[in-house]
Protein backbone atom coordinates (compact mmCIF):
# COMPACT_ATOMS: atom_id res chain seq x y z
CA UNK A 1 0.00 0.00 0.00
CA UNK A 2 1.17 3.23 -1.00
CA UNK A 3 1.81 5.95 2.02
CA UNK A 4 2.59 9.37 1.08
CA UNK A 5 0.08 9.92 4.43
CA UNK A 6 0.45 9.42 7.92
CA UNK A 7 -1.67 7.37 10.26
CA UNK A 8 -2.99 7.79 13.80
CA UNK A 9 -4.32 5.05 15.61
CA UNK A 10 -6.15 5.77 19.02
CA UNK A 11 -7.47 3.03 20.88
CA UNK A 12 -9.09 3.07 24.76
CA UNK A 13 -11.39 0.86 26.60
CA UNK A 14 -15.28 1.94 26.21
CA UNK A 15 -16.24 4.56 28.10
CA UNK A 16 -12.56 6.02 28.49
CA UNK A 17 -13.54 9.11 26.66
CA UNK A 18 -12.00 8.33 23.50
CA UNK A 19 -14.51 9.64 21.30
CA UNK A 20 -14.90 12.97 23.05
CA UNK A 21 -11.40 13.69 23.25
CA UNK A 22 -11.20 12.88 19.58
CA UNK A 23 -14.12 15.81 18.94
CA UNK A 24 -12.11 18.39 20.42
CA UNK A 25 -8.97 17.38 18.71
CA UNK A 26 -10.44 17.30 14.62
CA UNK A 27 -11.12 20.89 14.25
CA UNK A 28 -7.85 22.07 15.56
CA UNK A 29 -6.39 19.61 12.60
CA UNK A 30 -8.18 20.24 9.46
CA UNK A 31 -5.38 18.11 7.93
CA UNK A 32 -6.61 15.21 9.79
CA UNK A 33 -9.74 13.06 8.91
CA UNK A 34 -10.94 10.79 10.73
CA UNK A 35 -11.63 7.08 9.61
CA UNK A 36 -15.70 6.16 9.72
CA UNK A 37 -15.56 2.54 10.47
CA UNK A 38 -18.00 0.08 9.59
CA UNK A 39 -19.69 -2.09 12.44
CA UNK A 40 -22.69 -4.50 12.80
CA UNK A 41 -23.49 -2.72 15.96
CA UNK A 42 -26.86 -0.87 16.14
CA UNK A 43 -26.92 3.01 15.99
CA UNK A 44 -27.38 4.65 19.47
CA UNK A 45 -29.68 7.62 19.54
CA UNK A 46 -27.96 10.59 17.32
CA UNK A 47 -25.38 8.40 15.36
CA UNK A 48 -25.62 9.00 11.65
CA UNK A 49 -24.77 6.55 9.28
CA UNK A 50 -21.77 7.35 7.62
CA UNK A 51 -20.53 9.90 9.77
CA UNK A 52 -20.25 8.00 13.25
CA UNK A 53 -20.30 4.83 11.50
CA UNK A 54 -21.31 2.85 8.36
CA UNK A 55 -23.96 -0.03 10.28
CA UNK A 56 -24.08 -2.65 8.00
CA UNK A 57 -25.62 -6.58 8.90
CA UNK A 58 -23.21 -9.15 10.09
CA UNK A 59 -23.80 -11.12 6.34
CA UNK A 60 -22.38 -8.08 4.84
CA UNK A 61 -19.84 -7.87 7.13
CA UNK A 62 -18.30 -11.72 7.11
CA UNK A 63 -18.74 -11.13 3.32
CA UNK A 64 -16.46 -8.65 3.56
CA UNK A 65 -14.16 -10.84 5.12
CA UNK A 66 -14.31 -13.02 2.63
CA UNK A 67 -13.11 -10.63 -0.55
CA UNK A 68 -10.17 -9.22 1.92
CA UNK A 69 -12.27 -5.46 1.55
CA UNK A 70 -10.79 -5.08 5.54
CA UNK A 71 -7.56 -3.50 6.55
CA UNK A 72 -8.35 -4.30 9.58
CA UNK A 73 -11.45 -6.48 11.48
CA UNK A 74 -12.02 -7.31 15.04
CA UNK A 75 -15.21 -8.78 16.80
CA UNK A 76 -15.46 -6.56 19.85
CA UNK A 77 -18.24 -6.49 22.82
CA UNK A 78 -20.23 -8.96 20.66
CA UNK A 79 -20.04 -6.87 17.44
CA UNK A 80 -18.50 -6.73 14.47
CA UNK A 81 -16.24 -3.54 13.59
CA UNK A 82 -13.79 -2.92 10.54
CA UNK A 83 -11.92 -0.70 8.39
CA UNK A 84 -11.80 0.00 4.83
CA UNK A 85 -8.87 -1.09 3.13
CA UNK A 86 -9.31 0.82 -0.18
CA UNK A 87 -10.60 4.14 1.64
CA UNK A 88 -7.09 3.99 3.69
CA UNK A 89 -5.03 3.39 0.36
CA UNK A 90 -7.04 6.09 -1.38
CA UNK A 91 -6.40 8.38 1.35
CA UNK A 92 -2.96 7.29 1.84
CA UNK A 93 -1.98 7.76 -1.26
CA UNK A 94 -3.76 11.15 -1.64
CA UNK A 95 -0.86 12.13 1.03
CA UNK A 96 -4.12 12.75 3.82
CA UNK A 97 -3.78 11.83 7.35
CA UNK A 98 -6.08 9.67 8.68
CA UNK A 99 -6.80 9.15 12.42
CA UNK A 100 -8.23 5.48 13.08
CA UNK A 101 -10.30 4.83 15.93
CA UNK A 102 -10.10 1.18 16.91
CA UNK A 103 -9.72 -1.65 19.86
CA UNK A 104 -6.55 -3.03 20.26
CA UNK A 105 -7.18 -6.19 18.21
CA UNK A 106 -7.34 -3.81 15.58
CA UNK A 107 -4.73 -1.56 16.31
CA UNK A 108 -2.03 -5.08 16.31
CA UNK A 109 -3.11 -5.66 13.08
CA UNK A 110 -2.27 -1.76 11.92
CA UNK A 111 1.10 -2.03 13.72
CA UNK A 112 1.78 -5.36 12.34
CA UNK A 113 0.92 -4.42 8.62
CA UNK A 114 3.87 -1.81 8.36
CA UNK A 115 2.18 0.88 7.70
CA UNK A 116 4.18 2.66 11.09
CA UNK A 117 1.02 4.51 12.82
CA UNK A 118 1.10 6.65 15.56
CA UNK A 119 0.07 4.87 18.31
CA UNK A 120 -2.02 6.22 21.37
CA UNK A 121 -3.65 4.60 24.30
CA UNK A 122 -6.00 6.51 26.17
CA UNK A 123 -6.46 5.07 29.83
CA UNK A 124 -9.64 5.64 32.72
CA UNK A 125 -8.11 7.22 35.51
CA UNK A 126 -9.98 4.32 37.84
CA UNK A 127 -11.83 1.28 36.87
CA UNK A 128 -14.95 2.84 39.15
CA UNK A 129 -14.55 5.99 37.00
CA UNK A 130 -14.95 4.05 33.83
CA UNK A 131 -18.31 2.45 35.31
CA UNK A 132 -19.80 5.78 36.31
CA UNK A 133 -18.56 6.97 32.74
CA UNK A 134 -20.35 4.54 31.13
CA UNK A 135 -23.31 4.85 33.26
CA UNK A 136 -23.55 8.89 33.06
CA UNK A 137 -23.48 8.17 28.78
CA UNK A 138 -26.77 6.93 29.06
CA UNK A 139 -26.03 4.97 25.83
CA UNK A 140 -26.02 1.14 26.93
CA UNK A 141 -27.88 -1.02 28.56
CA UNK A 142 -26.78 -2.63 32.10
CA UNK A 143 -25.62 -5.61 30.35
CA UNK A 144 -23.78 -4.33 27.64
CA UNK A 145 -22.16 -1.67 30.37
CA UNK A 146 -21.04 -5.20 32.28
CA UNK A 147 -19.67 -7.20 29.07
CA UNK A 148 -17.83 -3.55 28.17
CA UNK A 149 -16.37 -3.36 31.76
CA UNK A 150 -15.35 -6.96 31.77
CA UNK A 151 -13.26 -6.31 28.53
CA UNK A 152 -12.08 -3.04 29.75
CA UNK A 153 -8.99 -5.30 31.83
CA UNK A 154 -7.98 -7.08 29.15
CA UNK A 155 -7.81 -4.02 26.94
CA UNK A 156 -5.77 -2.55 29.44
CA UNK A 157 -3.65 -5.12 29.33
CA UNK A 158 -2.40 -4.18 25.95
CA UNK A 159 -1.29 -0.62 26.73
CA UNK A 160 2.38 -1.43 26.18
CA UNK A 161 2.14 -1.98 22.73
CA UNK A 162 1.32 1.69 22.58
CA UNK A 163 3.82 4.71 21.72
CA UNK A 164 1.97 6.76 24.06
CA UNK A 165 -0.38 6.01 26.78
CA UNK A 166 -2.75 8.86 28.17
CA UNK A 167 -5.06 8.72 30.97
CA UNK A 168 -8.28 10.91 30.81
CA UNK A 169 -8.98 12.32 34.43
CA UNK A 170 -8.92 16.14 33.78
CA UNK A 171 -10.84 16.66 30.29
CA UNK A 172 -8.88 19.83 29.71
CA UNK A 173 -5.68 18.04 30.47
CA UNK A 174 -6.17 14.73 28.76
CA UNK A 175 -6.88 17.27 25.81
CA UNK A 176 -4.34 19.42 25.52
CA UNK A 177 -1.61 16.11 26.03
CA UNK A 178 -3.39 14.90 22.92
CA UNK A 179 -3.10 17.91 20.81
CA UNK A 180 0.61 18.13 21.75
CA UNK A 181 1.16 14.72 20.27
CA UNK A 182 -0.51 15.17 17.40
CA UNK A 183 1.65 18.29 16.87
CA UNK A 184 4.99 17.07 18.07
CA UNK A 185 3.98 14.30 15.43
CA UNK A 186 3.08 16.53 12.53
CA UNK A 187 6.08 18.23 13.34
CA UNK A 188 4.06 21.63 14.08
CA UNK A 189 5.27 23.71 17.24
P1 LIG B 1 -15.44 6.29 24.54
O1 LIG B 1 -15.54 6.89 23.17
O2 LIG B 1 -14.04 6.06 24.96
O3 LIG B 1 -16.30 5.07 24.72
P2 LIG B 1 -16.87 8.71 25.42
O4 LIG B 1 -16.08 9.77 24.76
O5 LIG B 1 -18.21 8.38 24.86
O6 LIG B 1 -16.01 7.36 25.60
O7 LIG B 1 -17.01 9.12 26.96
C1 LIG B 1 -17.77 8.35 27.89
C2 LIG B 1 -18.53 9.30 28.83
O8 LIG B 1 -17.59 9.93 29.70
C3 LIG B 1 -19.27 10.42 28.10
O9 LIG B 1 -20.50 10.65 28.75
C4 LIG B 1 -18.32 11.62 28.25
O10 LIG B 1 -19.03 12.84 28.25
C5 LIG B 1 -17.66 11.35 29.59
N1 LIG B 1 -16.27 11.84 29.70
C6 LIG B 1 -15.30 11.82 28.77
N2 LIG B 1 -14.13 12.33 29.26
C7 LIG B 1 -14.39 12.68 30.55
C8 LIG B 1 -13.60 13.27 31.60
N3 LIG B 1 -12.30 13.59 31.42
N4 LIG B 1 -14.19 13.48 32.79
C9 LIG B 1 -15.50 13.14 33.00
N5 LIG B 1 -16.30 12.61 32.05
C10 LIG B 1 -15.76 12.37 30.84
P1 LIG C 1 -18.33 1.70 20.22
O1 LIG C 1 -19.31 0.59 20.02
O2 LIG C 1 -18.29 2.17 21.67
O3 LIG C 1 -18.48 2.83 19.24
O4 LIG C 1 -16.88 1.08 19.93
C1 LIG C 1 -16.48 -0.09 20.58
C2 LIG C 1 -15.02 -0.37 20.29
O5 LIG C 1 -14.86 -0.70 18.90
C3 LIG C 1 -14.09 0.80 20.56
O6 LIG C 1 -12.93 0.27 21.20
C4 LIG C 1 -13.75 1.31 19.19
O7 LIG C 1 -12.49 1.92 19.14
C5 LIG C 1 -13.74 0.01 18.41
N1 LIG C 1 -13.82 0.21 16.96
C6 LIG C 1 -14.52 1.15 16.29
N2 LIG C 1 -14.30 1.03 14.97
C7 LIG C 1 -13.43 0.00 14.81
C8 LIG C 1 -12.80 -0.60 13.68
O8 LIG C 1 -12.98 -0.23 12.52
N3 LIG C 1 -11.98 -1.65 13.92
C9 LIG C 1 -11.74 -2.13 15.16
N4 LIG C 1 -10.89 -3.13 15.29
N5 LIG C 1 -12.30 -1.58 16.26
C10 LIG C 1 -13.13 -0.54 16.07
Amino acid sequence: MARKGRLFVISAPSGAGKTTLIKQLLPQFSEVSYSVSHTTRPPRPGEVHGRDYFFIDEAGFEAMIETAHWLEWARVHGHYYGTSRTFVANQLEKGNTLLLDIDVQGAAQIMASGLDPVSVFIMPPSFEELRRRLENRGTDAAQTIARRLKNAEQEISQKHMFQYVLVNDDLETASAQLCRIFKKEMGRN
